[in-house]
């Protein structure tokens, strides 16, 4: 089989801005290699099973050579994988996207290009810029601030009489130059300039000032790369027409869930959310024939259960295999979903009962280990833990103990290290008392519905 090789635009930043093949894309993959300015959140697109490579950080922090990354991608292509090279903004924007399809062009590797939003444009707009108006600029210019030793320079003469916006990618180690060869080739000196680092994200920072004192604001302000730097009359409508949102800047965790909707109140409201993974229950084969043997059936929990009805199903069987049976139920909760779910029970744990008689329906372990033990699903992370660092964010949610519980378990020993740094909001009184004990810098405990929550995450971020 051939593989192929797909250049993946992921956008600026914030990872709801992936087109939508690019997101069927990462799906698709056997083999993601991504760079340092990639959200590591995209990567939860991905499949389970997928290998994904660093390219941006070598073990010992090296960047990976720009050679040894065409190497790889030509290798993977032709042991038959499908490689996705996820770049940041747009992969014909710089970032020497238009080299390694060359290079696979060459080779005869089968490739393809996947736009993406790139930053040299939507990242103004996060800062309130257009980079066109009809009243300030009637054209731009992508430029890069960066240059191959030995390769062209710039046509300074010509870029400082652009009427047009420009725009520097990679300029931040030459701000005070790109400002000096402004001015000595008759750009105005009180040109707006503005420097948006981190556009689109939820560490985005912006500063405004004109070309002789942009390098002094950046140095007081503490802006570093990766930034844009946009020179031009458009940059006078950042104040007017940046748009605010009561959680900007706030980064959270929110558990996985497929249906969103605590990260899409949350993400509206203008705080950034990222992904936790969450415990799921997956089926296991199993060989229920014996059951016919006893005469008591211990359900441990409704998962087991509806785990049970489906393995039932699936061999032609159904809930009649019961009849004459003792159900007993593993507490209260679950006596209450069976009798919902169609199925009375006898008694409710704890009862007292013989062992020979007894087969218990439950997950990855038993209960209560009296008598034989099916074991229906187990228990798999539904997300791989992706490169986090817990220092970067501002809170973590948990809507119930069992998410509380599978945060800890995914975490490494240096991320628990931060959660000294992190608060924690609980949705009810046990969750609370739980996470009180696993060392957050603090515990606020909420209503346990979702609007209740988000609105005392608001209240709570507007304090600081
Ligand atoms: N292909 C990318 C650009 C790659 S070059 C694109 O289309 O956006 C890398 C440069 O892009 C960085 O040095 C920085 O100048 C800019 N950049 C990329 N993402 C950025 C972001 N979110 N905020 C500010 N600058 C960004």
């Amino acid at each position: 089989m051939k593989g192929r090789v797909t250049l993946l635009g992921a956008g600026p930043g914030n990872s709801e801005l992936l087109t939508l093949i690019g997101k069927r894309r990462l799906k698709e993959a056997d083999v993601v290699l991504y760079d340092r300015l990639i959200d590591p959140s995209l990567l939860a697109f991905t499949a389970k099973n997928a290998e994904l490579v660093d390219v941006g950080k070598m073990p010992l922090h090296h960047k990976v050579k720009q050679s040894k990354i065409n190497e790889m991608l030509v290798n993977y292509a032709n042991d038959g994988k499908k490689v996705v090279r996820l770049k940041a903004g747009d992969p014909y924007v710089f970032g020497r996207g238009g080299e390694e399809a060359q290079v696979l062009n060459n080779q005869g590797v089968n490739f393809e290009i996947i736009p993406g939003i790139t930053s040299a444009i939507a990242g103004l707009a996060a800062a309130g810029i257009p980079i066109t108006h009809r009243d300030y600029a009637s054209s731009f210019h992508i430029i890069t601030g960066h240059h191959k030793k030995d390769g062209q320079q710039l046509d300074w003469e010509n870029i400082a009489h652009q009427e047009g916006t420009l725009v520097f990618l990679m300029g931040m180690a030459q701000l005070s130059n790109i400002c000096q060869e402004l001015i000595s080739h008759g750009k105005d000196l009180q040109t707006p300039v503005a420097v948006i680092q981190w556009a689109t994200q939820w560490r985005q920072k912006k500063v405004i000032g004109n070309l002789t004192n942009i390098n002094d604001l950046v140095v007081k302000h503490q802006i570093g790369a990766p930034a844009l730097i946009v020179v031009g009359n458009v940059v006078q409508l950042s104040d007017e027409l940046s748009v605010r949102k009561p959680l900007d800047g706030i980064h959270l965790l929110v558990p996985f869930s497929a249906r969103q909707r605590l990260f899409n109140l949350l993400t509206d409201l203008g705080a950034t959310a990222d992904f936790y993974s969450r415990q799921e229950k997956v089926p296991v084969a199993t060989d229920f024939s014996a059951i016919n043997k006893y005469s008591s059936i211990l359900i441990d929990d409704v998962a087991s259960f509806r785990q049970f009805i489906q393995l039932l199903i699936r061999n032609g069987k159904d809930l009649r295999v019961l009849a004459g049976k003792q159900i007993i139920a593993g507490n209260q909760s679950v006596a209450k979903h069976l009798k919902a779910m169609g199925l009375l029970v006898d008694k409710i744990m704890p009862v007292d009962i013989s062992q020979t008689n007894l087969v218990e329906l439950g997950g990855e372990k038993p209960q209560y280990n009296i008598g034989r033990f099916l074991k229906l699903y187990k228990e798999e992370h539904s997300l791989l833990t992706l490169p986090f660092e817990l220092a970067e964010f501002s809170g973590v949610v948990f809507p119930s103990t069992a998410s509380l519980n599978d945060f800890l378990t995914s975490l490494d020993e240096e991320q628990k290290s931060h959660l000294q740094s992190l608060k924690a909001f609980t949705m009810g009184k046990l969750i609370c008392q739980a996470a009180q004990r696993c060392g957050f810098s603090e515990v606020i405990n909420c209503q346990p519905n979702l609007q209740a929550t988000v609105e005392k995450i608001k209240e709570e971020f507007a304090r600081d």
